[in-house]
């Protein structure tokens, strides 16, 4: 499982904060609990038997072309699709299905439920036949007790502990008669990848970042500090002494999460603080995978797999 681009890009603007924010660290906080949730979603959804597919995060349009709605997990079977939103919140959970809020002591968050529904909505466009589509809030962790006030709301059918799941859904798939053969499973879930449209924020401005409270310099894997220069076609750390190998691929990557895939010479010189304008043109000549224009002022195109990996 991959991190999502907003993870990546959160964490290299956290390492590269000179003074670190307790917003990003807040955020980072949030999409560390949502990986922790899908992964531990994961584990039970490999005990499924038969052909199915699973997509993580798939992010597709509405009909209308603007509003996006975003899956975490979407599970594609012959004769149901699963939409699962799982939330990694221990302790003592009460949907209020009056006020539509979960809250949890003094918290109060968005109702996943009505966010589950609102998927479910988008999704029934993207279908040519009729598939029944299940909606399910799933509670990963595992310190976890819900309520649902009023208790004997309708809605409680769309919340599940993880571990149920499997049983759930091999209980619905045995009752019901396959709508999709093999083949379509495969050509739905191939479809949806293909209109897929990553969330791709510019966390730089969402957080209100200049560049001077960014560090410039390539890090040491070492000791950590940003104190790595090219010496002999080597990479030393002048801080440790250590010989390194490739330290300058995680500035690069740092520089396509927080700036884009486009960058020149100078830009890139003075966010790695490589001296030599030489050198960094070796450096974006073996990187690039892409180039725009000629000598002076040549803009490249670094990998947009950078985002994420
Ligand atoms: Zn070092």
């Amino acid at each position: 499982m991959k991190k999502s681009i907003l993870y990546a890009k959160l964490e290299s603007l956290d390492r590269r904060l000179i003074k670190p924010s307790r917003e990003v660290k807040e955020e980072i906080a949030r999409c560390a609990a949502g990986f922790e949730g899908e992964r531990k979603l994961l584990y039970y959804l490999s005990e499924i038997n038969g052909p199915i597919r699973i997509l993580h995060d798939i992010r597709l349009p509405f009909p209308n072309g603007f509003a996006h709605f975003q899956i975490d997990t979407l599970v594609i079977t012959r004769s149901l699709l699963l939409i699962i939103d799982a939330k990694h919140f221990s302790g003592h959970l009460i949907f209020d299905r009056n006020t539509r809020q979960l809250i949890r002591g003094q918290q109060t968050f968005e109702d996943p439920i009505t966010q589950v529904l609102r998927h479910k909505r988008g999704l029934e466009h993207w279908l040519d036949k009729p598939v029944p589509i299940l909606p399910v809030v799933a509670l990963t962790h595992p310190n976890v007790r819900m309520e649902m006030t009023p208790s004997d709301s309708a809605d409680q059918s769309f919340i599940m502990y993880a571990q149920e799941i499997p049983a759930k859904l091999d209980e619905f798939l045995h009752q019901k008669n396959p709508i999709l053969t093999e083949k379509e499973v495969h050509l739905l879930a191939n479809r949806l990848q293909f209109y897929h449209k990553p969330y791709d924020p510019d966390v730089v401005t969402q957080f209100r970042i200049c560049p001077e409270q960014l560090q410039q310099g390539i890090q040491c894997f070492q000791c950590k500090q940003w104190s790595v220069k090219r010496v002999k076609r080597k990479w030393i750390c002048f801080n440790c002494g250590a010989a390194l190998k490739d330290p300058h691929l995680p500035a690069l990557k740092d520089y396509v999460r927080l700036f884009g895939v486009r960058t020149v010479n100078r830009q890139m010189r003075e966010f790695t603080g490589i001296e030599s304008a030489s050198a960094v043109k070796k450096l974006l000549r073996k990187w690039a995978v892409e180039k725009e224009g000629e000598t002076k002022g040549r803009v490249y195109i670094l990998p947009e797999e950078w985002k994420w990996e």
